[in-house]
C-alpha cells in the first residue's frame, strides 16, 4: 500500500485464493461458478472460519458469501449475476451489503437514501454506514428507497459500481473490535446507474433484504461458535496457570486471606 501502514485486512487478495479453491461460491448456482451445495456447506464453512484469530477477515469472507450475494442470487437477472455474482464467486470482485445507515440501524424499514429515474437510469442520492467491506469494495448491494409508497413496499436492491462519479468512501469508522475490516461511511450524491441494475422486481427489496439477513444472521451465529470455545479454552488455561497474590502478613485467624486496615 505504497510503503504506507496497512489498515486493514487485504479482501481482494485473500478473495482470490478462496476463488480459486472454490470456496466463495458453495452455496451458489454452478451455472456462475459456485458448487451449487445447500446452506449446510456455507454453515460448514462458517465453523471453520471461526477457527481465524483475527475476527474481521472471517467476517469480510462471510459479507462475501452470504450478506451481499444472496439476493443477487436468488431474484437478479441473468446478465445481473454474470456480471456481479460469477466475479465474486471466483474472487475476482469485493461486494459489500449497504442497508444501514446513521438513522436506520434495527430499523431498516427508516432508511433515507433514495433513487430518482432518469433517462434509463436510477439517480441515487444518500448515505451508507458501518459497511464492512466497503472502502475495499468493486459494488455494492445497496437498499435505497425507489418510490414514495408504505416504508415495506418502496424498497428495492440495486447494484451499484463503487467507482461510479458522485461516491465518497469518506472515512473508515473507528471500533473497538473487528479492527482489521474496513467498516467504511460512504456519501453517495446523485450517483447513476442503469436501471437493469435492479435486483428482481422493484419495491421487493425490503423483503428481499429480510431475506438475505436470514442467512446473514445464521452465518454470524455460526461463524462465532469456535471463536467463543477458544475465548473459555484461553480463560481455563489463564486460570490455570495464574499465581495468586497471598498477602505476606498474618492474621488473627492465622490465614492471610484479609487485607490489612
Ligand atoms: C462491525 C460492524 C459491521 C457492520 N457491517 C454492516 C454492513 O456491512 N452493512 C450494513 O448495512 N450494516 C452493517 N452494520 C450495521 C449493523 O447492521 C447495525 O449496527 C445493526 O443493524 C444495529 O443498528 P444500530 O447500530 O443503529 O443500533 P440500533 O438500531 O440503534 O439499536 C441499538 C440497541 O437498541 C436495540 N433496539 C433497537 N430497536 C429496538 C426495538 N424496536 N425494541 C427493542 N430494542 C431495540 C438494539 O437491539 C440495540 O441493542 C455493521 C455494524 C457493525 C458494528
Amino acid at each position: 500500500m505504497n510503503g504506507k501502514r496497512r489498515k486493514f485486512s487485504p479482501a481482494h487478495e485473500v478473495f482470490k485464493k478462496l476463488g480459486n479453491l472454490g470456496l466463495l461460491g458453495l452455496t451458489k448456482p454452478e451455472a456462475y461458478g459456485g458448487a451449487g451445495l445447500d446452506y449446510s456447506y456455507g454453515v460448514a464453512m462458517a465453523e471453520a472460519l471461526g477457527h481465524i484469530d483475527c475476527g474481521g477477515v472471517p467476517m469480510a469472507i462471510g459479507v462475501q458469501t452470504d450478506m451481499c450475494t444472496p439476493a443477487l442470487a436468488r431474484f437478479g437477472s441473468d446478465e445481473l449475476k454474470r456480471e456481479f455474482l460469477a466475479p465474486a464467486i471466483a474472487g475476482d470482485s469485493v461486494g459489500c451489503i449497504g442497508v444501514s445507515e446513521p438513522g436506520a440501524g434495527s430499523d431498516v424499514a427508516s432508511i433515507k437514501s433514495h433513487a430518482r429515474k432518469d433517462g434509463g437510469d436510477y439517480v441515487i442520492s444518500g448515505q451508507k454506514m458501518w459497511i464492512t467491506n466497503s472502502l475495499q469494495a468493486d459494488w455494492m448491494c445497496m437498499l435505497v428507497n425507489t418510490g414514495e409508497g408504505p416504508v415495506h413496499k418502496n424498497k428495492s436492491l440495486v447494484m451499484v459500481p463503487m467507482d461510479c462519479k458522485g461516491i465518497e468512501k469518506a472515512r473508515k469508522i473507528r471500533k473497538i473490535g473487528m479492527n482489521s475490516s474496513d467498516t467504511g461511511l460512504i456519501y453517495f450524491d446523485d450517483v447513476r446507474v442503469p436501471q437493469r441494475y435492479l435486483i428482481g422486481t422493484e419495491g421487493a427489496g425490503f423483503t428481499y433484504q429480510m431475506m438475505q439477513f436470514q442467512e446473514e444472521r445464521l452465518w454470524c451465529a455460526a461463524s462465532c461458535i469456535q471463536s467463543l470455545s477458544n475465548c473459555i479454552a484461553w480463560t481455563v488455561e489463564w486460570a490455570q496457570e495464574r499465581k495468586l497474590l497471598v498477602p505476606p502478613w498474618p492474621t488473627s485467624s492465622g490465614c492471610s486471606s484479609s487485607w490489612p486496615k
